[in-house]
């Protein structure tokens, strides 16, 4: 039996202490721990590392204060367009859906993608009919309004802060301030060896046009293969589409043969800062090692191991 292990992420971005109540922090590391312990407690009973992932993921997805699920931020139409994916390592099946509204768990979505369809990535107003067809729990507008997103959406109207619009770097501090970086992920290894990962989220602030983000992107948010490891991303999406970052984590492990970690460091810190791209990721290799890696100020990020680790964390260290 190999070292089990379940590492989350609830997004990485301008995360200061100065900005923080202790209260605010409570309630952020609070919902990790509850997620740690769910996806954790499957791996423990002998469950497989997808189940894991997504029993982690729903607990954020169900949490106001990340952006994904019930926190899902608001489109510049006053929407919450989410995405998710979920990826198996151990047979390579994965799932995905990008832009779907009133879907209360997006992650359930796309495992029912990946399990009950011919396809990988359902969008929109299609992923929706086949998430009712497949009797999905829905949600109406209202279980998505929070005021602080709410908030977040007139400030970022205010500043002209379309960020996909105007890429400038005040825009984007600025946003990132605002922590829309609130994607939330979960990578697992099982009993087996067999990894596998999540993520889930809301995407940006004030998006238009749908537009679609890396997190349901197999490949670039998310990613898992039982030869290298599973990765799930959190950060700008464009710079993580454009570097192809989960794939790119696994082939560099698996065919330069050096640690999922080295190779996440190569990614998060040369690779995505030569073309600004901020934000991070956390990965786990078939021996369970756990990885938790960023270029931002801070990722609200978990792990907890059979070998005893057991941590939450924020801030850079
Ligand atoms: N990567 C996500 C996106 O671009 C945002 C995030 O990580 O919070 O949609």
């Amino acid at each position: 039996m190999s070292r089990y292990t379940l590492v989350v992420h609830g997004g990485a971005g301008t995360i200061l202490k100065e900005d923080m109540t202790p209260e605010l922090e409570a309630n952020y590391k609070e919902a990790l721990e509850a997620a740690l312990e769910k996806g954790y407690g499957i791996l423990e009973g002998g469950g497989p590392a997808v189940d894991a992932v997504k029993a982690a993921v729903i607990v954020l997805e169900d949490h106001p204060l990340y952006n994904a699920g019930r926190g899902a931020v608001f489109t510049h139409e006053g929407k919450h367009e989410m995405d998710a994916a979920i990826m198996d390592g151990s047979d390579l099946k994965a799932g995905a859906v990008a832009g779907v509204c009133n879907i209360k768990n997006p992650v359930v979505l796309a495992l029912e993608v990946m399990q009950n369809s011919d396809h990988v990535l359902l969008s929109g107003k299609g992923a929706v009919e086949f998430a009712k067809a497949h009797s999905i729990k829905m949600e109406p507008d209202e279980y998505f309004y929070t005021q602080n997103r709410f908030d977040q959406l007139q400030a970022a109207k205010k500043t002209g802060g379309m960020l996909l619009d105007h890429n400038s770097e005040k825009n984007l501090s600025q946003l990132l301030k605002d922590k829309k970086f609130g994607t939330v992920g979960a990578v697992a290894c099982d009993k087996n060896g067999n990894v596998a990962a999540a993520t889930s989220t809301g995407g940006m602030t004030n998006k238009k046009w749908g537009r679609i983000g890396d997190s349901p992107l197999i490949g670039s948010g998310t990613y898992a293969n039982n030869e290298s490891g599973a990765v799930s991303c959190t950060g700008h999406g464009e710079l993580f589409i454009r570097a192809v970052v989960a794939y790119d984590v696994c082939c560099l492990a698996q065919y330069k043969g050096i640690s999922i970690q080295e190779a996440a460091e190569i990614v998060v810190h040369q690779k995505l800062k030569k073309i600004n791209g901020e934000g991070g990721l956390i990965a786990v290799d078939p021996q369970g090692v756990p990885v938790m890696c960023f270029n931002s100020e801070g990722m609200y990020r978990g792990v907890k191991s059979s070998d005893g680790l057991h941590e939450v964390k924020i801030y850079k260290e």
